[in-house]
């Protein structure tokens, strides 16, 4: 019974949180307030009241239109708001009740936004790379197992592989092939999760991003030089190694050995 009440509480605050990050997705790349003012229908500007605002369950009772203009809602919002709410099950199901979990969850959080706002803009805003590498940086010196070399070697790997990677990409292949949002993603995902992680998050979102996006091109979904941005896949490889990475790694090394 309590369990489920446990349970049931950490999927309710990841999907109220869901709610914000929509806020976030929204806002943050057209540089406005993600606090003020409060949240308006996009199409005929009228203000949502608080029952109106209800993570899923509004969408639902409203059958995803708006009250007053009777315009559909994206169905992003919930989905956006749902996987929020998954993700911090899986966090709290791997790491139990710590602060570790707390900041994890947190960069699930942040995972998710970067990935919308890179998909929607394919841009990765400064304002939240660079105070997170900051961040990062005390959470794996203070909170997480990362500790502070670690997490200082894995600002400069992921910073450093992917600023080569940037600076001889336009020889080898003809034009930008990384931007300087990704690079500093990664160099935060580094001061988290530490250098080997970095490493392990590059070669994952490598790997899905050669088969998606070869898949893609070959099925003409994508036109030749039309790309998805990086971003989505760094944060999708950033998941796995942030709730795999440690297991991932024990089992290469063990296998060399
Ligand atoms: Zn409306």
């Amino acid at each position: 019974m309590s369990h489920w009440i446990v349970w049931g509480s950490v999927f309710i605050l990841g999907i109220i949180i869901g709610s914000f990050l929509t806020v976030c997705i929204h806002r943050v790349p057209n540089g406005r307030s993600i606090v003020a003012p409060r949240s308006a229908c996009p199409q005929c500007g009228a203000q949502i009241g608080w029952y109106d605002n209800i993570p899923l369950l509004s969408f639902l009772w409203l059958k995803g239109r708006c009250r007053v203009c009777k315009d559909s809602i994206p169905v992003r919002y919930p989905v956006i708001e749902l996987v929020n709410g998954l993700g911090y099950l899986l966090v709290v199901w791997r790491f139990g009740f710590a602060w570790d979990t707390v900041v994890y969850a947190g960069l699930f959080s942040v995972f998710w936004v970067v990935t919308w706002i890179d998909w929607d803009h394919k841009i990765i805003p400064d304002v939240i790379t660079l105070p997170g590498i900051v961040f990062g940086f005390l959470c794996g010196a203070l909170i997480l197992t990362t500790g502070w070399v670690n997490s200082l070697l894995g600002i400069l790997v992921g910073g450093g592989f992917l600023l080569g990677l940037a600076w001889i990409s336009p020889y080898v292949f003809g034009k930008e092939g990384m931007g300087g949002g990704d690079i500093k993603f990664l160099a935060m995902i580094g001061a988290f999760l530490g250098w080997q992680q970095a490493i392990l998050t590059l070669m994952v979102a490598s790997v899905v991003g050669a088969v998606i996006g070869i898949g893609l091109l070959a099925a003409k979904v994508l036109k030749k030089g039309q790309y998805i941005p990086f971003g989505p896949y760094l944060a999708l490889g950033a998941l796995i190694a942030m709730i795999w990475g440690i297991d991932i790694w024990n089992w290469y090394f063990r296998g060399l050995v």
